[in-house]
């Protein structure tokens, strides 16, 4: 099971284990493998320690509510993304 886990890793199949990123598509701007990490991006290790910071400081954090006001601030910009597209035309 362990072999079956990491060999991805040896033929350059890797997949970051967190965002799903690859090689072949890597995040944007494209990530790096983190270093001793196999199967994590930079960009997700990153993440992970303010994740950790904010776990530190937050009195009483929720990865629930954390999630709401990440997912709520990514949707308007896609839309205005599209609105200012549109209104070039
Ligand atoms: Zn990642
Ligand atoms: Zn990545």
């Amino acid at each position: 099971m362990n072999a079956q886990y990491l060999s991805p890793v040896s033929v350059g199949l890797t997949r970051c284990r967190v965002c799903k990123c690859t090689e072949m598509r890597a995040c944007f701007p494209p990530c790096y493998w983190e270093p001793g990490e196999p199967d994590l991006c930079d960009r997700c290790a990153e993440t992970i320690r303010q994740v950790q910071q904010w776990l530190q400081v937050a009195v009483r954090p929720s990865f629930a509510a954390l999630k709401r006001e990440a997912m709520k601030a990514n949707a308007p910009g896609h839309a205005y993304g599209r609105l200012r597209k549109a209104a070039k035309r």
